[in-house]
């Protein structure tokens, strides 16, 4: 089976390097030429276009930043035509990207409509789990096309988890990145709390992470520095999930909140947090690094 991967950065590379472990036979292309050289250094052959490297393919996967990226790439635009024209009727199209719901929906329409099959299977567990090969892939689409994209992902993952009909994907993870934001604000504000009240950040963690406080941050990623080694905020908040990030992804919560008309007045306050965070020059840090703009410079 021949499998295009367009988007080479830091998600996009160690993915198309797991599938070519895997012993798949890939073609790859990126805008930029230094996202493709480590790919190409480690025997993956490179395309000259994306419309050259989906010649032929039966699958397509695509890793790209934003919304307009994607629609851009698949739809076209102003400058060039859209690569669902030169996709071959019935090739499976993966587009794991986190863009907004929509942009998702539009895209997967127009690929059925041309007789493609197309799954829009945004990841969980960031760079370190991109290239462990232990993503979670939270995927929407139908049954068959899900069905279809599962031994291919499961050489990039871990978890595949079918939300629902096309875009479901692009909804559940927005869902649960507005509510890592919010979990990261509460907890950096009870350890800040703390701190300010004499108590070691270390045994407050303790005590909170074996009672009805414990969570995700406290277990996996505390946000104080020196408390937990192995989290960026042990590590001057680098690696891990940027600030502008984490925005990104509460922004298109707030987009989705409007156009449904759902309440989310603490996703609202945690995208309002994170961006004044970041215009504080802030936004190429780690997203735990929120715990700073809640104590005293
Ligand atoms: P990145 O900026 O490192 O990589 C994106 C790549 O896409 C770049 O190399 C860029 O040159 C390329 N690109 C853009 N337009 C292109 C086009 N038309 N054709 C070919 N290549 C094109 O971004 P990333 O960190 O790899 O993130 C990719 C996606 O995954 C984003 O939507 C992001 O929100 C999501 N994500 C990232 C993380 C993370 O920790 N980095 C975690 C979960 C999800």
């Amino acid at each position: 089976m021949k499998i295009a991967f367009i988007g080479l950065g830091h998600m996009g590379g160690p993915m198309a390097l797991n599938l070519h472990r895997a012993g798949r036979s890939l073609r790859a292309f990126d805008l930029s030429a230094d996202a493709m050289r480590p790919v190409a250094e480690a025997g993956v052959p490179m395309a000259a276009s994306a419309a050259d490297a989906v010649d032929g393919a039966e699958v397509v996967i695509s890793m790209l930043p934003a919304s307009r990226h994607v629609e851009a790439l698949y739809l076209g635009d102003g400058a060039s035509a859209g690569l669902l024209g030169h996709i071959a009727s019935g090739a499976l199209v993966i587009d794991s990207s986190t863009i907004s719901v929509a942009s998702a929906s539009k895209v997967a329409h127009a690929g059925v409509a041309r007789g493609l099959a197309v799954v829009d299977a945004p990841v969980s567990g960031g760079t370190a789990g991109a290239r462990a090969g232990t993503l979670t892939f939270m995927v929407g689409g139908a049954a068959a096309h899900v069905d279809r994209a599962r031994p291919v992902l499961a050489q990039m993952g871990s978890h595949i988890l079918h939300a629902g009909g096309p875009g479901a994907g692009q909804a559940a993870k927005i869902c649960n990145n507005m509510l890592l934001g919010i979990l990261m604000i509460g907890t950096s504000e009870a350890l800040t709390l703390g701190a300010a009240n004499g108590l070691d950040p270390s045994v407050l963690s303790e005590i909170m992470r074996r009672s009805s406080g414990g969570n995700w941050a406290l277990d996996k990623y505390n946000p104080y520095p020196g408390v937990m080694a192995s989290s960026p905020a042990s590590n001057h908040y680098t690696g891990g999930f940027s600030v502008d990030l984490m925005l990104k992804d509460l922004g298109l919560a707030q987009d989705s909140a409007l156009s449904t008309g759902a309440a989310t007045p603490l996703g609202a306050l945690a995208r309002s947090l994170y961006a004044a965070h970041s215009l504080a020059g802030r936004g190429a840090l780690d997203f735990s690094s929120i715990l700073q703009l809640l104590q005293p410079h």
